[in-house]
């Protein structure tokens, strides 16, 4: 069966999917994906809510955004984007305040009317006890940011709930994700460009593999040798590209890499609007979650019902074996297991490693989408020709 294609994608995530795509349209390759969920799509995957008839991201809210000009080109050949921009809140001793930490944030934690210049001011009298360059964890960089009353307020409490582990052992740069302005704009991403799917992540994922040179097999394991599309039984008689667990696929032997995974609890309630907006953060330790998605407020332009709406509660916890894994937590033990999976991955050379969990990084979309477009030229264009 394997000797009918050219490459076998494992995972059909965006990359394995931006992989299948580019092989089989650009060179005409015949490509099998195979993933071992009941759907395509990878964390990316939404459905219709059959109760609300409200789009749900299963996997937890799925922005997209990118400034990457080839990949919004790339991307818009399978979709239209809607002219959504996220906005995020955060709930802290029972007031409500815009994300990220912002002009309006500031004034209105500090009861001030600043203008940016007396923010700026303020802020940076507050974060004088730490030079941003000297900064080595999550805490340090916080503090030397925005100031030790903003990071109490609304970093610590929320980061320990969502690493269950102390600011202070944490990598500086998860919080470098997060912008601080000194404007009132509350956009969440700078991102030149931004929006979500017109018609729904799934239909464009499907979209990328509707090609007759793709064949996509879904509750597939590569690792299940009961089935033919087994890591065993296709060594060396194919090339593979393997977007699962790298840990998993040389079985743990240089120790497994730590991740996070989450909890989603789904309500649909009896009301039009529960929160007013898609995302809210719970910034305090009493809230048990982390943020509520609300998904009828990524559509707006949408027709939905006005008597009910859904909910998803976020829980965030050290992901075991048996769980999904979504974020890693790369301390420096797991890297250096990750070192140890790279060297193994050399004396693999008819397998190439990519996506999130094969190069266990933290990628958005766009850049899963961009490091498959590269891996393409790079890697797989030059040895199919
Ligand atoms: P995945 O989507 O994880 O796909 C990997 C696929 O491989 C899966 O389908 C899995 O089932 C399959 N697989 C694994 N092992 C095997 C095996 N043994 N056999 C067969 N198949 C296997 N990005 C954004 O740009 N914006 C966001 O707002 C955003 N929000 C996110 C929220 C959460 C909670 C998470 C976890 C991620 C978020 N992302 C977001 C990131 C986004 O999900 C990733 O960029 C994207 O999923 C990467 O695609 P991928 O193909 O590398 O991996
Ligand atoms: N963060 C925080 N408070 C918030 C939002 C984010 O402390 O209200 C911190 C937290 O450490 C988080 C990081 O900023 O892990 C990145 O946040 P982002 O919203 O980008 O994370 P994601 O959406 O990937 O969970």
């Amino acid at each position: 069966m394997a000797k009918d294609v050219d490459l076998v994608v494992v995972g059909s995530g965006f990359f394995g999917l931006t992989i299948a795509e580019r092989c089989a349209t650009e060179l005409g390759k015949r490509v099998l994906v195979i993933d071992r969920r009941d759907h395509i799509g990878g964390n990316a995957y939404s459905e219709i809510d059959p109760e609300t008839g409200i789009e749900v991201h299963r996997y937890g809210a799925h922005l997209f955004h990118t400034s990457n000009p080839r990949v919004w080109e790339y991307v818009n050949r399978f979709t239209e984007f809607t002219s959504y921009v996220h906005k995020v809140y955060t709930t802290h001793r029972g007031e409500v305040f815009p994300l990220p930490i912002n002009l309006g944030t500031i004034n209105q934690f500090f009861r001030s009317a600043h203008g940016p210049d007396a923010a700026r001011a303020l802020v940076a009298s507050q974060a004088s006890e730490i030079e941003a360059g000297d900064a080595k964890n999550l805490e340090e960089k916080a503090v030397s940011l925005i100031g030790r009353p903003l990071y109490e307020a609304f970093i610590r409490d929320y980061t320990a709930k969502q690493w269950q582990t102390p600011p202070r052992e944490l990598p500086a740069e998860i919080i470098s994700r997060l912008p601080v302005r000194y404007t009132y704009d509350n956009r969440y991403f700078n991102d030149d460009h931004e929006g979500l799917p017109v018609d729904g992540y799934t239909a464009w994922l499907e979209r990328m593999a509707d090609h007759p040179l793709i064949e996509v097999r879904l509750s597939t394991d590569f690792f299940d040798e009961s089935q033919p599309i087994n890591k065993r039984a296709l060594a060396g008689t194919v090339p593979i590209v393997y977007t699962g667990p790298i840990d998993r696929y040389f079985d743990y032997s240089e120790g497994e890499l730590a991740w996070r995974t989450l909890d989603f609890e789904r309500e649909v309630l009896p009301v039009g609007d529960f929160q007013g907006t898609s995302v809210m953060n719970y910034a305090d330790p009493d809230a048990p979650f982390t943020r509520i998605h609300e998904f009828r407020h990524f559509h707006p332009e949408r027709d939905y019902p006005v008597d009910k709406t859904i909910v998803m509660r976020e829980f965030s916890r050290f992901a075991e074996r048996s769980d999904e894994p979504y974020y890693p937590v790369n301390t420096p033990s797991d890297r250096e297991k990750l070192l140890a999976y790279r060297e193994l991955a050399k004396s693999e050379p008819d397998v190439l490693f990519g996506g999130r969990l094969g190069t266990y990084q933290y990628l958005d979309m766009h850049m899963a989408i961009g490091a498959a477009l590269s891996m393409f030229d790079n890697r797989l264009r030059p040895s199919f020709s």
